[in-house]
């Protein structure tokens, strides 16, 4: 598998507003694009900081996957994201290996990115997805 960096970190919120507001006012952040993924039930907020990007997510769903997530945790960090190349083959090889995939196909995140997560119980208590660009 050829990872070439941390895509973005995930950080689950409550209220995105005030969550960007605070990456904006506090640590000097832009953020430049809000975007609803239906898909996942959330809202999410981007902000770059060098080639990485922290993305804010705001669940729409109480029983989506960040509506369950801050009900039993809070908020807080919720997935690390790497960048990676041939997804679709990297998860053939990853199942190979035994690793629990939650997506075995690559499926759209935000910003047309394809994407698909590890299982926390194959990665040692982290929720990891793996991104490739193929614009
Ligand atoms: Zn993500």
């Amino acid at each position: 598998m050829k990872t070439t960096h941390v895509e973005h970190i995930g950080i689950a919120v409550n209220n995105l507003e005030e969550s960007v507001k605070f990456y904006e006012d506090v640590l000097g952040l832009q953020c430049y694009g809000i975007e609803e993924v239906k898909d996942q039930k959330v809202r999410t907020a981007f902000f770059r900081v060098g080639q990485t990007k922290v993305e804010l997510l705001e669940s729409t769903d109480p029983e989506g996957p960040i509506g369950k997530f801050i009900e039993k945790r809070g908020q807080g960090v919720h997935h690390l994201a790497f960048a990676t190349e041939n997804l679709e083959s990297t998860l053939e090889d990853l199942e190979k290996k035994g690793i629990q995939l939650i997506d075995k196909e690559p499926r759209k995140g935000a910003e047309g990115l394809d994407i698909a997560f590890l299982h926390p119980k194959s990665t040692g208590g982290v929720l990891i997805e793996l991104c490739e660009n193929k614009g």
